[in-house]
């Protein structure tokens, strides 16, 4: 398995060039790139919020527990008297640091169905949904974002591979083969759940067509080299 900086490293990588030739062919303005870049790092890190002590789900439910205790004290501070505001903040604050925690991680087993290629697709399909309905993207940059999360994601699952054969010894570690997969036959109720909700985020998708035509045309080509034409 690998470790919290390997990911974010590399998933940077590989967001950071594409992020730049989006950018350079036309595709993005700089603004969506860089928020593309932020997909596909945090694509990098998003699996692992399957595991129980993971930097992400750490960081993730420390940023819950904390905006949770101040939404606490916003709402009560006019109405209580201070010490039962403040009780009443570590209350909410304990309650989704260990409560909410807890709860995922009994629902969620770690390299279970979240670490799988379905799940991969539903979260790019979901920001392809979000970039165009709440932030009214364009069908290309809308796309542009849900292929840079779910590249994120699948670099997390061909690392979470690659580490669980050890290169040293050339052996292959019991984890081999729980991150890049297609399903589970015995979780094969939520992985057909998983596959239909790709299915009907896709059919309420706007269309993948001008994406697929925009990144393929020749004027994007023509636009990138051109802004290398400089390089020797
Ligand atoms: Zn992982």
């Amino acid at each position: 398995m690998a470790n919290f900086r390997v990911h974010v490293l590399g998933a940077a990588i590989p967001s950071a060039l594409a992020a730049g030739l989006a950018v350079a062919g036309g595709l993005a303005t700089p603004l969506v790139g860089g928020v593309c870049f932020g997909l596909g790092v945090l694509g990098g890190m998003l699996p692992d919020i399957d595991a129980d002590s993971s930097v992400p789900t750490r960081i993730i439910f420390g940023a819950f527990a904390v905006a949770a205790a101040a939404a606490v004290v916003l709402a009560l501070h006019d109405d209580l008297a201070p010490w039962l505001v403040a009780l009443a903040a570590v209350a909410a604050f304990l309650l989704v640091r260990v409560g909410l925690r807890g709860f995922t991680a009994w629902l969620c087993v770690h390299r279970g169905l979240v670490h799988s290629l379905p799940f991969a697709a539903l979260v790019g399909v979901a920001a392809v949904l979000v970039a165009s309905r709440a932030f009214h993207l364009a069908p290309t940059p809308a796309w542009l974002a849900g292929v840079f999360l779910t590249g994120g994601f699948l670099v997390h699952l061909a690392l979470d591979e690659l580490f669980s054969v050890d290169l040293v010894g050339a052996r292959i570690k019991r984890s081999f083969g729980t991150a890049l997969k297609l399903g589970s036959r015995r979780q094969w109720f939520i992985t057909a759940v998983l596959y239909a909700g790709v299915v009907a985020l896709v059919t309420i998708a706007p269309s993948a067509d001008p994406f697929v035509r925009d990144v393929t045309s020749r004027r994007t080509r023509a636009a990138i080299a051109a802004t290398f034409a400089w390089l020797p």
